[in-house]
């Protein structure tokens, strides 16, 4: 098994050094031993999974040494010190970051709560390797979910369909976020997913057909231009489907167009001659075709997108991109690992600073976190992943994230819970531990404002608090105060 997981690095890393692996390997199973996961296999199985699901994004070793052994400091007697001194600093920190992350249990449904969920992660890893081991993490969990109690699967499956499937959309891992969506959809909607399920099969064998006389026909019509292709069927998402249904309110049978073909070619003047020749031969359906092309989606997504009608009235749906845009679509995020590693040379040929920056203006596109970071010369060094914020994400009891400027107190988090609680809030607790209202909160804390009927806001408030609400409110009860008094 040790065998497979190098080679399938090896695949995409040739000359890599593999000893890092294998030492992880034989630690994290030696950790584990005796441990068993609900389903009855090792627990070493499932950090093996984590670590083959994360080569198959061709992510760097320390990554997938990281995966190895990223639950041993949650479920074993190891320590940070011990896997510091075997590992070191790097592959620790991603380690801790994974344990921190699953501290957390998400509860809100809320989608705006969602995203500072999402940020408040990033905050608090502020290296988005440690998001990628948590999705796929995520991802074995989800894939071995029936053996769990029924209540402990619904939580999973919530957490997986609002915070971590958007999560992988975000970061361009398309195929996480539909295989996370799907397995989500099955455990939260089960009768919904059955029915889906069954009609999809019935349908499968002439769908099979259909795909097949559909790939010969644009086979045929297409080789005679010399034109470099590639034609490939994309997978199919139940839970694709089902939105679709519910957003054209219609059922299984009216939904046609289920035939999803990928054209794969090397230039972007070949996709549009691809597309020409397509619509040549077929019309498109109207209102179908979309250029993500000369406007890409706000994540980076590129591609053609146009629906045909072939013999017996069967639609297609064809997708023309280049390699580039396919691997991008493929690998999310992870495609843009590889300047790190390889440098930008192997990828896309000539490397200019501007188009170091186009890519770097993806990712703080993809992040949508652009007003949050430093100026773009520190952000250009920390192509390595390491983010800078300047907020901090703090939750109240009820597990509500409220986002805060850099340097808030109790005083500024209490303002923005409700005015109420900051006009008479005399002290907070982080944690177990009372703390001064001047204190400076840190991202992942878990805030309790205490309050009383007769405290109220002072002048000495504004020499700490820092958000423009509470400090609008301080003064406003000062002035009031002073104009009875
Ligand atoms: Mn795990």
């Amino acid at each position: 098994m040790l065998n497979e997981l190098i080679d399938a690095i090896h695949a995409y890393l040739p000359d890599e050094d593999c000893t890092l692996i294998e030492k992880a390997y034989r630690f994290s199973s030696l950790a584990h031993t005796n441990q068993k996961r609900a389903s009855g296999d090792t627990f070493f199985t499932h950090c093996l999974s984590v670590a083959e699901i994360l080569a198959g994004i061709k992510i760097d070793t320390a990554t997938i040494a990281a995966a190895l052994l990223h639950d041993v400091l949650e479920d074993t007697a190891i320590t940070p010190a011990q896997l510091t001194d075997e590992f070191g600093t790097e592959i620790t920190t991603l380690v801790q970051g994974v344990t921190k992350i699953s501290s957390y249990h998400f509860v809100d449904q809320e989608m705006a709560q969602a995203e500072n969920w999402r940020k408040m992660l990033l905050a608090v890893t502020r290296d988005i390797r440690i998001i990628l081991i948590k999705l796929a993490d995520r991802l074995n969990n989800m894939r071995t979910i029936s053996f769990l109690p029924p209540d402990k699967q619904k939580r999973i499956a919530l957490e997986s369909m609002n915070l971590y499937a958007p999560f992988a959309q975000r970061l361009g891992m398309y195929r996480w976020k539909s295989e996370l969506e799907d397995l989500s959809f099955n455990v939260l909607q089960p009768d919904e997913y059955r029915c889906l399920h069954d009609a999809w099969e019935q349908r499968e064998e002439s769908h099979e057909h259909h795909l097949k006389d559909w790939i010969k026909l644009l086979e045929d019509v297409l080789s005679p231009y010399e034109i470099p292709f590639r034609l490939s069927a994309r997978p199919k998402s139940l839970y694709g489907i089902y939105k679709k249904m519910e957003r054209q309110h219609k059922a299984f049978p009216e939904i046609q167009d289920l035939i999803g073909l990928r054209l794969i070619t090397d230039t972007v003047a070949n996709c549009y001659a691809l597309l020409g020749l397509v619509h040549t031969h077929w019309s498109p359906v109207e209102n179908t075709f979309t250029d993500y092309i000369s406007v890409p989606k706000i994540n980076m997504y590129q591609s053609l997108h146009t629906s045909i009608t072939g013999p017996g009235k069967v639609l297609a749906e064809i997708q023309i991109r280049t390699e580039e845009m396919h691997k991008r679509c493929e690998y999310g995020i992870a495609a843009h690992w590889r300047y790190k590693n390889h440098g930008a040379k192997i990828v896309s040929g000539v490397t200019t600073a501007e188009e170091i920056d186009q890519k770097l203006d993806w990712l703080r596109q993809v992040l949508e976190w652009q007003d949050e970071l430093k100026d773009p010369q520190e952000f250009l060094s920390a192509i390595k992943t390491e983010c800078t914020f300047e907020q901090v994400f703090v939750f109240t009891p009820q597990g509500k994230v409220i986002k805060l400027p850099e340097g808030a107190t109790p005083v500024d988090f209490a303002y923005a819970v409700h005015s109420d609680i900051g006009d008479h809030c005399f002290g907070a607790k982080v944690g177990d531990k009372l703390v001064p209202l001047d204190y400076h909160f840190h991202s992942g804390e878990i805030c309790e404002i205490l309050t009383r009927k007769n405290v109220h806001p002072t002048k000495h408030w504004l020499e700490f608090a820092i958000t423009a609400q509470a400090r609008s409110r301080i003064r406003r009860f000062l002035r009031e105060n002073e104009a009875k008094g």
